[in-house]
């Protein structure tokens, strides 16, 4: 196993441990955003409307819209789509606030994630160390990045995710876990990963049965990050 793969192997780690290797730094270059959707693509958000978005309480989404982007306004909570998906394919482009606020998770942290239980860390981790678990392109809590791909804050960056869920029996016992790909601004950072549960903070939970086809959710964790040209292609099995 190489390095980098027993680096993100969670089995070898406690959740959070700050002494796991940190990820190579790699500049992706300039990129070309945004990168417009396929003609079988749902989009989630064009950035102009939030209509296929509520808060988990229920109520229509408030986060702020401006400019073509959606910015999270703090204390207003997750955003989740009011449909429900399975297996995706995911693009999301999101920018970390500029000048940067904070340090550690406290800089520039929300969230995208799958089925609502499944996180793709999103975090400003240009020049900000953090523990590898929960850096930016993190499985968070499992699998830090193959490597850092981070623009600075300001800059548009993508997130191209490949999940399949987990599958569970009618008596609830788990089939087959949850599998993740994420591409970092061009860079493959999550390499087919098997994910050991949903995601928790300082915790692993096991698996716990949950419908096929659950919300892609939106973190809100107090920081004003922006996301914009959010769209997903359905897989089928
Ligand atoms: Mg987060």
């Amino acid at each position: 196993m190489s390095s980098v793969l027993a680096a993100q192997d969670p089995q070898r780690w406690p959740v959070h441990d700050i002494r796991r290797p940190q990820p190579a730094i790699v500049d992706p270059g300039p990129g070309s955003l945004p990168v417009p959707p396929p003609a079988d693509a749902i989009v989630l958000f064009d950035g102009r409307d939030l209509s296929k978005w509520k808060h988990a309480s229920g109520e229509p989404a408030r986060w702020t819209l401006r400019d073509g982007y959606v910015e999270v306004l703090s204390g207003a909570g997750d955003l989740v789509t009011h449909d429900g998906f399975g297996d995706v394919q995911l693009h999301a482009e999101w920018a970390a606030p500029s000048p940067p606020k904070g340090s550690g998770q406290n800089r520039g942290n929300s969230g995208v994630y799958l089925m609502e239980a499944y996180e793709v860390q999103v975090l400003d981790s240009y020049e900000n160390e953090t523990y590898p678990d929960g850096q930016a392109a993190s499985l968070y809590g499992q699998y830090p990045p193959q490597v850092n791909a981070s623009r600075p804050p300001g800059a548009w960056q993508s997130y191209d995710i490949v999940f399949h869920g987990p599958r569970f029996d009618a008596s609830g016992k788990l089939l087959r876990p949850a599998t993740v790909t994420v591409v970092h601004n061009g860079v493959l950072v999550q390499d087919n990963v098997t994910l050991t549960g949903p995601t928790g903070h300082y915790a692993r939970p096991p698996y716990a049965p949950h419908a096929d086809r659950l919300s892609i959710r939106l973190q809100d964790h107090g920081d004003p990050v922006r996301f914009r040209n959010i769209w997903l292609r359905e897989l089928k099995d």
